[in-house]
C-alpha cells in the first residue's frame, strides 16, 4: 500500500529524551518550556516575528478572524468575507463557525490561488476581510490583494497552511497580510500531530491572541473577553522540535521525488505554475487531467494497484451547500473537477514513484507496449 501521505515519524531516542524531560518537570501544558523553545526555534527557521502556537490550523483561522476583529457584525448583520473556492473545507468553515458568511471569488487557472480580478464585485458593506489561500505552497498575488484591501478597508488573512517554509525572494511569505496561518497537521510537511500557528503583523494582535487562546484571561485570572481553550501542548512542542531537527532532510527527499513525478509527468499533464521568485517546499505533486472521467479512472484504477491518489481539492467550496454560496467560480469547479495529488511523503522510495508513473502511463494509454515505449523510466 502506497498512502497519497503519511506522517512522518521523527528519530525515537530524542523524542523520548523530551517526553522524560515532561515528566521530570511535570508541566504539560499552558506555555511550556517546550513550547517556548519551538515559538522561538519556529520564528527563527521561518524568519517571521510575533509567532503563536496552538492547537490546530483550523483554530489558527478563528483566533486570527478574532483577534482582527472581522467576526463582529456589521449593523446588527453577519459580516462577510471574500475567499478562494479552491482549498480545503477548514477555510471555509472556519469562517461559517464564526459566523462570517464566505464569497466564493474566483481562481487563477494557472497558478490555482484567489485571481485578484474576481474580488471586488463581491465586496458589500458588510465585508471586513480577505482569505485567500497560498494553494499548494503557491505564493498569491499578495499586491493585488492589498490594494483592494487598502481601497476597501478590509483585514487580509493568509491561510497559509501548505506553506510552511515557503519563502518569495527570500522573504517569508508569512510576513503578508495582517495575519497568515499554518496547519501543523500530522500529514503537513512540518507537524505536531496536531498543531497550528499563527503569525501576525502586529504585536498588538499578538497578544489579544495570546488571551483568546486561553479562555480570554489575562496575566491574573480575570477574564477581559470571551477566549476559547486554543493552547498547544507540551507533547505536541516535543514532537514538533524533533520533526524540525529532520526538516531540511525531509524537504530535501520530498524535493528529489518530485522532481522525479515532474520529469517523468510534465510534458503531458498540466501542473500548477509556481509563482515567480516563491520556493516549492515541496508538500504535494497535484496534476490535471484532462477532465473528471480521467480522474475517476485513474483513482479507481491505481486505487486497485494499492496505490492512494486523491481528489484534491474537490469539490469546489461554491458547490458545497452548507457554505451557502449564491455566486459560482466556473475556473475553480473546473480545476477541482480535474486535479489529483499524487503520493509525496519523506519515506516514499524513489522506485515506488517510477512505478506510479509507469501505471499512470498506462492508465492513459492503455495500447502502449509500456517496455518499448516507456523504457527511458
Ligand atoms: C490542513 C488545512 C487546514 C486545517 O488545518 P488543521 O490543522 O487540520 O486544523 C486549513 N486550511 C488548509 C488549506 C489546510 O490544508
Amino acid at each position: 500500500m502506497i498512502p497519497v501521505t503519511k506522517p512522518y515519524l521523527p528519530n525515537r531516542k530524542k523524542l523520548d529524551a523530551l517526553i522524560g524531560e515532561i515528566y521530570e518537570r511535570n508541566w504539560l501544558t499552558n506555555n511550556g518550556p517546550l513550547v517556548q523553545t519551538l515559538t522561538a526555534r519556529l520564528e527563527e527557521y521561518l524568519g517571521v516575528e510575533n509567532l503563536l502556537l496552538v492547537a490546530n490550523g483550523t483554530l489558527a483561522l478563528q483566533i486570527a478572524y478574532h483577534a482582527l476583529n472581522i467576526h463582529e457584525p456589521v449593523d446588527g448583520l453577519a459580516p462577510e468575507a471574500v475567499t478562494t473556492p479552491f482549498s480545503f473545507a477548514a477555510t471555509a468553515s472556519s469562517l461559517r463557525w464564526e459566523g462570517i458568511k464566505p464569497l466564493f471569488a474566483d481562481i487563477d487557472p494557472q497558478t490555482w490561488c484567489l485571481d485578484p480580478a474576481s474580488i471586488e464585485a463581491l465586496i458589500t458593506p458588510r465585508t471586513r476581510a480577505l482569505v485567500p489561500v497560498h494553494v499548494f505552497g503557491n505564493f498569491c498575488d499578495v499586491a493585488g490583494i492589498q490594494r483592494l484591501a487598502d481601497r476597501f478597508g478590509l483585514k487580509v488573512v493568509y491561510d497559509a497552511a501548505h506553506c510552511f517554509g515557503v519563502k518569495s525572494f527570500g522573504k517569508s511569505v508569512l510576513n503578508f497580510g495582517d495575519a497568515a496561518t499554518l496547519s501543523f497537521h500530522a500529514t503537513k510537511i512540518f507537524h505536531t500531530i496536531e498543531g497550528g500557528a499563527i503569525v501576525f503583523k502586529r504585536k498588538e494582535d499578538l497578544e489579544i491572541a495570546k488571551r483568546l487562546i486561553n479562555f480570554g484571561l489575562s496575566g491574573g485570572s480575570k477574564s477581559v473577553e470571551p477566549g476559547v481553550n486554543a493552547k498547544m501542548n507540551e507533547f505536541q512542542a516535543a514532537m514538533g522540535l524533533c520533526v524540525l531537527d529532520e526538516m531540511d532532510s525531509n524537504m530535501q527527499k520530498r524535493g528529489d521525488l518530485w522532481h522525479l513525478y515532474h520529469s517523468a509527468l510534465s510534458s503531458q499533464y498540466q501542473l500548477q505554475r509556481r509563482t515567480e521568485g516563491c520556493t516549492n517546499n515541496f508538500g504535494y505533486f497535484p496534476m490535471l487531467l484532462e477532465d473528471e472521467g480521467a480522474v475517476v479512472e485513474l483513482v479507481e484504477n491505481l486505487g486497485n494497484d494499492g496505490i492512494g491518489i486523491r481528489r484534491y481539492f474537490y469539490p469546489s467550496l461554491d458547490t458545497v451547500e452548507c457554505f451557502g454560496s449564491d455566486s459560482a467560480s466556473p475556473e475553480s469547479q473546473d480545476v477541482a473537477r480535474r486535479i489529483v495529488c499524487l503520493p509525496l511523503y519523506a519515506g516514499l522510495e524513489q522506485t515506488s514513484v517510477d512505478m506510479i508513473c509507469q501505471k499512470i502511463q498506462k492508465v492513459a494509454h492503455p495500447s502502449l507496449n509500456m517496455n518499448a515505449n516507456l523504457g527511458g523510466y
